[in-house]
């Protein structure tokens, strides 16, 4: 063992962020929470950061405060998940720059394990420092963390079934949960995500898309329901509330029968049944969300698909994603790479999701959608092949269907074609805006209620240090001028903008009152006709900026004469009384 001295390990959650493992706030990764459960396991002591936290260190206490920091550690544990961290609303992933410069500032003989994604495509890229005590893991972080601490080697290790959950579990109730920033406290509870790993690899592993890594993995390997509900209710009992099922590659084929054999699997409804309803059992549960699903597994297999969608609906949070890979609706590209699936079964799949998703659940979002995901840069890709893509989905408009999200990416790795980026922009620019504005507004119409928005920033689309400040946070704040930016909880959720400020980190229903580009504006309802705003009144549709003021010194004046805050019995008396028309629909703004 090493040997564990008066100071203490540093996690550093540097975030992981691929589409079966969310790990960006206000997610919490399994990845990092292994590493943490590999600690507990054997009862060291560490602090866990996330990397957001880190650069709030640096910038309060300086440089030198945190080189000394990482001197006193008796050694560093991080995931980075990231290659080129992308614009993020509330926390940014580590960089290579930050990586380097942590890595310079330790002190030589501090033990130092770097995992996660961007580690392997950083040296990929040709990165390879060199010091000693410092290892880049490419298989399991938490399992060579775990041998290093036994054998004091650094060796590339994997993790056994048995080590999975223990880690898994104590993972649960580690300080990568329990001291994570947005998970709040029991008077006020953030808005904390937490990625359960279901499985890993793909059922397709014999003759997996050509993209794609997981086939690599082998066989699946699947995480029991028991286990993974004990996981979850350990992470209930420190505070967690919502909940994403990550690590799966296709919700239809867990513990589905014939992965072996078969080259579609047959989806097995119970386990995925015993799994949902045995989280919903717990009442901590809030937001409950999944992840992706193989269209071509669907469509083979219409009829226990079916009883699994229906199982989705009734214990999923609305405004649940299932992210379908097409890829690509060309033929030729499709064979080329040995795609999953084809447009036919595509339309099949979405066909069955809309008929038992496309109703509204709570929160007023539908309950439970495809999107779809593109990849420009498949070998086989001509200028064609955008065209079809396009047909495609103005076909799938003309039925009708909804698709919650599109997204378009470009093909990594080595072997593919080179992208023509005229094409390609003007693909997804034509996507933007003949297929995503009118779903967007299909999806948000004007004048529907969205509840429980969690308001995250002011001012612009990233969440600064200042934003946790109580200028931001408290009821004082509610009113000012400026833009409030906010989403509700769960997997891919729509930005909402509302053109005044909102305290940070509080939660409240809104109405829509417009759609930008991939993102909506809003006004907030049960507005105090006593006490809001010029701004807030400006807000609503309807009332311009000359309306509110003559409103607001209305109620001023009122207010001076006879000394009541509580000026007016109600918005319309208000209105009369400043001599501006009531318009009904400016009610459902109002107490
Ligand atoms: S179906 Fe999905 S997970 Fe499986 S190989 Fe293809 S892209 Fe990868």
């Amino acid at each position: 063992m090493v040997e564990s001295t008066s100071s203490r390990w540093l996690v550093l959650d540097g975030y992981e962020d691929e589409p079966a493992a969310f790990g960006v706030p206000p997610y919490v990764g399994f990845h990092i929470r292994y590493l943490c459960g590999v600690l507990e396991q054997a009862k060291i002591e560490y602090d866990y950061f996330t990397i957001d936290q880190w650069r709030d260190f640096i910038r309060t206490e300086g440089e030198d405060a945190a080189a000394k920091r990482l001197s006193d550690i008796s050694g560093i544990a991080c995931i980075a998940g990231a290659i080129v961290p992308g614009r993020y609303l509330r926390g940014t992933p580590i960089s290579l720059k930050e990586t380097r410069n942590i890595i310079r500032q330790l002190p030589a003989n501090i033990p130092a394990i770097f995992g996660g994604w961007a580690i392997r495509g950083w040296r990929q890229q040709g990165w390879n420092p060199l010091r000693s005590n410092l290892f880049l893991a490419v298989q399991d972080t938490d399992a060579t963390l775990s041998n290093f601490i036994q054998t004091g080697q650094w060796k590339h290790c994997r993790r056994t079934a048995e080590q999975w959950t223990q880690w898994a579990h104590s993972g649960a109730n580690s300080k990568a949960v329990t001291q994570h920033p947005d998970l709040g406290d029991e008077e006020k509870r953030g808005p904390l995500t937490y990625e359960v790993e279901v499985y890993q690899g793909c059922v397709r592993y014999k003759r997996g898309c050509k993209f794609c890594i997981e086939p690599k993995k082998g066989v699946p390997i699947w995480r029991t329901p028991e286990d993974i509900i004990k996981e979850v209710r350990l992470a209930h009992d420190s505070g967690v509330e919502h909940v994403r099922l990550g690590g799966m590659t296709d919700t239809y084929t867990y513990m589905a029968e014939g992965v072996k054999e078969l080259e579609y699997p047959i989806p097995n409804p119970q386990p995925i049944a015993k799994l949902l309803h045995g989280l919903r059992e717990d009442e901590r549960l809030g937001i409950l969300h999944t992840d992706n699903a193989n269209p071509s597994i669907i469509a083979e297999h219409l009829e226990p698909s079916e009883e699994i969608t229906k199982t989705l609906v009734e214990t999923l949070s609305d405004g649940a994603v299932l992210s379908f890979g097409l890829e690509s609706a060309d033929p030729n590209v499709h064979q080329a790479n040995w795609l999953n699936c084809d447009s036919a079964q595509l339309k099949s799949a979405i066909r069955l999701i809309n008929k038992y998703g496309k109703q509204r659940g709570e929160r007023g979002l539908p309950k439970l959608l495809p999107g779809l995901n593109f990849i420009a840069g498949l070998n086989g890709e001509t200028s064609a092949t955008y065209d079809m893509n396009l047909d495609l989905l103005h076909e799938i408009r003309n039925e009708g269907l909804l698709l919650r999200r599109i997204n378009i990416r470009q093909v990594e790795g080595e072997g593919f074609q080179e992208i023509d980026s005229e094409l390609f922009s003007k693909f997804k620019n034509t996507v933007r805006n003949t297929i995503d504005g009118p779903l967007l507004e299909q999806l948000f119409p004007l004048g529907k209620k969205l509840c429980n928005v969690h308001w995250e920033t002011h001012d612009g689309r990233t969440r600064l240090a200042a934003h946790q400040t109580e200028s931001h946070t408290e009821e004082s704040c509610r009113g000012n001028a400026g833009i409030t930016f906010g989403r509700q909880i769960g997997a891919y959720p729509i930005l909402i903008g509302v053109e005044y400020h909102i305290p940070l980190e509080s939660q409240s229903d809104i109405i829509v009152t417009g759609h930008g580009a991939r993102s909506i504006t809003g006004v907030e309802i049960n507005l105090d006709h006593n006490r809001v705003s010029q701004k807030q009144l400006e807000a609503i549709p309807g009332i311009g900026e000359k309306t509110a003021w003559k409103l607001i010194s209305q109620r001023a004046k009122k207010i001076r004469k006879s000394g009541d805050i509580n000026a007016y019995e109600s918005p319309m008396q208000l209105f009369e009384a400043a001599n501006v028309d009531w318009d009904s629909d400016f009610s459902v703004f109002f107490e």
